[in-house]
């Protein structure tokens, strides 16, 4: 509605706004229970078909295997990033990491507290803009796992494709927080996936994790119980008081999602609020530019500089005045980001582009 502005932030993010009145029609009341979703008993029937509701519509979504456990955790996905070796390694256990921008890196500095990781391909020194071409990988050999980031939110760099580990017993372990849920994916090439909600599902304090049910029941002795994938699976995602209203915003989320057409029919429109944005990028003869290797572009962040930096704070100003907030570049890398995750309109996505083009003419 006219009163909501388009927001491009990485996260937090845009939320769909039918989840979002749907929500606050249920807030106060949440269907006859006479109590908002806030205030129940995590152990009570209503959660438990809540909860229940929310695993079985993911599970439609990315088709998930039987085998597969889907877990709804907290700590975000910076939690996973020790949750991973420690449920998965011992400490003298070699893993391997691909690292295509800064979330990949905090992974892999992050598993060298509990195991020993290798960074086999790193894009910083061309300043995370592609992805390395799998044959030329030197993979560890005796490796436990191959962990990649699918999603590079700050740098906008995307996996397309997946790397196979090449030791047979070796686990493609991925990070999809800001990629999850926006196309479809074949889960059964993978031994985890985890993702924090608050990019494309939900809001922040929830994180999912899918994993190979065989994988569980391995962890370190010193792991917290909080991080054990085995606590966590027994329980049901309820072996303390998990975040209730965040797991009820997902569900109502996935719902949202199958309703749309589910996945693929999700890819379609994201593909295509991409595409819009990148052609006027590559097509204003310079004056908006695209560090990213074209094959490798994220269909969820965009980043762009100007050929003049010093009208970039012009730009994001006159952006937020039309309703457009949230463009401004990570802190790290400077310049701007549209973050253009599902829940964002192909309608937003076109004013976007209509003020980048008269900004061009105003300013070129
Ligand atoms: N991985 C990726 C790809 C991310 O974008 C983020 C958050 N922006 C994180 C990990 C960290 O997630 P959290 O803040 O949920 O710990």
């Amino acid at each position: 509605s006219s009163d909501r502005v388009f927001n491009f932030a990485a996260g937090p993010a845009i939320l769909p706004e039918n989840v979002l009145l749907k929500a606050q029609s249920e807030l106060y009341n949440w269907r006859g229970s006479g109590m908002s979703v806030m205030e129940m008993s995590h152990r009570g029937k209503e959660f438990l078909s809540i909860i229940q509701k929310a695993e079985s519509d993911l599970r439609t979504l990315l088709n998930i295997p039987e085998n597969y456990s889907v877990l709804f955790l907290q700590g975000g996905a910076t939690t996973q990033f020790a949750a991973v070796p420690l449920n998965l390694c011992k400490p003298d256990d070699h893993v391997d990491y691909i690292v295509t921008g800064s979330w990949g890196d905090k992974a892999f500095k992050e598993a060298s507290k509990y195991c020993k990781p290798k960074t086999i391909w790193s894009g910083k020194s061309e300043k995370y803009v592609n992805i390395p071409s799998f044959g030329s990988l030197e993979q560890t050999p005796d490796a436990k796992y191959l962990h990649i980031c699918a999603n590079e939110t700050i740098h906008g760099v995307e996996f397309k494709d997946y790397p196979v580990p090449t030791n047979e017993n070796s686990l493609l372990i991925a990070d999809m927080s800001s990629n999850f849920c926006s196309k479809p994916v074949d889960v059964s090439k993978f031994g985890v996936i985890y993702a924090g909600a608050q990019k494309n599902v939900g809001p922040s304090g929830v994180t999912i994790v899918i994993i190979r049910s065989d994988l569980i029941g391995n962890a370190h002795p010193i792991t917290p119980v909080m991080l054990d994938y085995k606590i966590h699976a027994e329980n049901k995602s309820l072996y303390n008081t998990p975040p209730c209203f965040g797991i009820y915003m997902c569900g109502l989320v996935f719902d949202d999602l199958i309703a749309q057409g589910g996945l693929s029919e999700v890819e379609k429109k994201n593909v295509k609020k991409a595409q819009i944005l990148y052609d006027t990028i590559d097509g204003s003869k310079g004056f908006f530019r695209c560090p990213v290797e074209k094959s490798v572009r994220s269909l969820m962040n965009v980043p762009f500089t100007l050929a003049k930096p010093e009208l970039e704070a012009e730009f994001i100003k006159e952006a937020a005045k039309e309703k457009m907030v949230q463009l401004k570049g990570h802190r790290s890398v400077g310049g701007m980001r549209a973050s253009i995750y599902n829940a964002m309109p192909l309608a937003g996505v076109e004013t976007l582009v209509a003020f980048m083009k008269d900004f061009q003419a105003r300013h070129d």
